[in-house]
């Protein structure tokens, strides 16, 4: 079957055949894939900026956010059926597992062992079919058949948004989120569904389909001068938009970093010390943030996640990986 791989001997990107899984253990399931999303780290990785081919592999296939229909199940699976809409999580347990591994909490584990479909030492998803054991897969009601590609990119949202509020020391009044992307945005849903006013700060004009989706759901859109805020997110991928998040906290407020990476600059220990101010990071998704993610799909007007996907056939990778969207979230249709 087909796939799109990285290749790390020749740095190039490209679609290569690939033997078609099959199951090999009664807990697993096969299943078709039938969407792709394309994020930032997707495009990273096309750059080879990061990820790591599976062990003996000189190639990754790519794809991590992914929407499947089961097609077979092993013997010993009960929690999900042929013609189940799956979401796989991304992330795998280290070996032998470390602590919070070992208690399934592999978004969090601490000896960076890990293995991430599509992104680190394990093959993604951009292909025709994918067997996973059926306790890394989410089963998705049919009747969000049209965003269930979001599911793993608002399951990261979910888990920064519940970090957020268990560290804020009260009800959190204002939130502000600096960039527009699909992260971005899908954070401002998930916290305008909880009743938090949304500010989000980004580059875009206005005009931008980003910016209006966002109004339209109720938040405002600021291209300069955003204000302070108890909740801080950094969705914007770039160390000055980190920087910024801890500037614009307010006395008690938490920031939560989830894109900048590498950046130097100015940190304002004295404010984050006599202001009881917080910032953390975070990082893939827990278990109980992909249950979140499936009641939000539930919660949100579908016509703001929408809006947010332009659908793509799979043989235009390189539209997506290097080059800037019109919508906000790209997502190839695989063929059967
Ligand atoms: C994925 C996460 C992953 C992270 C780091 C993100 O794009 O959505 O699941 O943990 O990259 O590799």
């Amino acid at each position: 079957m087909r796939a799109l791989a990285l290749d790390f001997e020749t740095r190039v990107v490209a679609e290569r055949e690939v033997p078609e899984p099959f199951l090999q253990q009664d807990t697993e399931v096969l299943f078709r894939v039938l969407e792709i999303g394309i994020c930032g780290t997707d495009r990273a990785l096309a750059q080879f900026e990061l990820g790591s081919p599976p062990k003996g592999a000189s190639h990754l296939v790519l794809g991590h956010e992914a929407l499947g229909e089961v097609i077979a199940t092993g013997t010993k699976v009960q929690s999900l059926q042929v013609g189940d809409l799956v979401a796989p999580m991304v992330r795998r347990s280290c070996s032998p597992p470390c602590v919070f591994c070992a208690k399934k909490r592999r978004d969090a584990c601490i000896s960076g062992n890990y293995t991430e479909r599509g992104i680190v030492g394990a093959h993604g998803y951009f292909t025709s079919l994918a067997v996973d054991h059926a306790a890394d897969l989410v089963v998705i009601p049919a009747g969000l058949r049209a965003v269930a590609v979001l599911m793993e990119p608002l399951s990261v949202v979910e888990k920064a948004v519940h970090l957020a509020l268990h560290a804020y020391e009260d009800r959190p009044r204002k939130a502000l989120i600096l960039g527009a992307g699909p992260i971005g945005i899908l954070l401002a849903l998930v916290l305008l569904a909880r009743g938090i006013e949304v500010i989000v700060h980004s580059l875009e004009p206005p005009s931008d389909i980003r910016a209006r989706i966002l109004q339209d759901a109720g938040a405002s859109y600021l291209e300069n001068d955003p204000p302070q805020a108890d909740l801080v997110f950094e969705a914007a991928g770039s160390a000055d938009a980190a920087f910024l998040a801890v500037r614009q906290l307010a006395p008690s407020g938490v920031a939560v970093i989830l894109g900048a990476f590498n950046g130097e600059g100015a940190f304002p220990f004295r404010d984050l010390i006599l202001g009881n101010r917080k910032v953390m990071g975070s990082v893939n998704a827990t278990p109980m943030a992909m249950q979140d993610a499936v009641q939000d799909l539930q919660r949100i007007a579908p016509r703001h996640l929408h809006q947010m996907i332009e659908r793509v056939p799979a043989n235009q990778f390189t539209r997506t990986l290097f080059r800037a969207g019109a919508a906000p979230k790209f997502v190839h249709v695989l063929e059967e």
